[in-house]
C-alpha cells in the first residue's frame, strides 16, 4: 500500500532464529529482535546484537488483515449509523455515504 513504509510501533522479543537471511552477517544473532509495524499493517523484523543490526525487508499486510480491517470499518459505520440515525446532520450523512461507496469498491 505504501511506497515506503515507516515504523509506527515497535515491539521487542528475544532472538530465536535468523529473521534477515542474506542480509545479516551472523554477528547480529543472539540478542533481540525488534518487530516494527507500519500504519498500513506491513511489518519487518530487525535482529540486533551488540550495536549491530540486520533488517528484514518489509512484508505487506496479509489479505486476512486487510479483510479484518475492512470488516472493522463496515461494523463501525453500521453501528454508528444505527445509533445516531435520527441525529445525523447533512455533513455526517455525506461522510457515511462516501465511506459506503469506498467499501463497495473494496469488498
Ligand atoms: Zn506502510
Ligand atoms: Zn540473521
Amino acid at each position: 500500500m505504501h511506497k515506503q513504509h515507516r515504523m509506527k510501533s515497535r515491539t521487542v522479543q528475544s532472538w530465536s532464529h535468523c529473521v534477515a537471511p542474506g542480509v545479516c552477517s551472523g554477528i547480529e544473532h543472539g540478542g533481540v529482535v525488534y518487530v516494527e509495524t507500519c500504519s498500513c499493517g506491513a511489518t519487518r523484523q530487525i535482529e540486533a546484537n551488540g550495536g549491530r543490526e540486520a533488517k528484514s525487508p518489509w512484508s505487506e499486510p496479509s489479505e486476512d488483515r486487510y479483510r479484518g480491517a475492512l470488516e472493522g470499518i463496515r461494523f463501525t459505520v453500521r453501528t454508528f449509523r444505527a445509533k445516531h440515525y435520527n441525529f445525523l446532520d447533512a455533513a455526517q450523512r455525506d461522510f457515511l455515504a462516501e465511506i459506503d461507496i469506498c467499501l463497495e469498491v473494496l469488498k
